[in-house]
């Protein structure tokens, strides 16, 4: 099983993993972090493959992927 982790307070909402993301599963979220920024979140995340694009395109390093 695939796990992606997201660590909301690091995120700024930039979309780069959003847009790395081939499946577009990785999105931005509704809700705010404590520094006024949409955090990025998955949906579908049965469906993520762990290719590690968006953890890579990351430039707060903020994504982590277990598998
Ligand atoms: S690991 Fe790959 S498929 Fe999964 S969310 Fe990141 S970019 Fe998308
Ligand atoms: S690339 Fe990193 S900082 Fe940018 S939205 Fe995605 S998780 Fe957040």
């Amino acid at each position: 099983m695939i796990k992606v982790i997201v660590n909301k307070k690091l995120c700024k909402g930039c979309e780069l993993c959003t847009d790395a993301c081939p499946l577009k599963i990785m999105v931005l979220g509704d809700v705010l972090n404590n520094n006024g920024y949409n955090y990025a979140t998955q949906k579908d995340q049965d469906k993520c493959t762990g290719c590690m694009r968006c953890a890579l395109m990351c430039p707060e390093s903020a994504i982590e992927i277990y598998k």
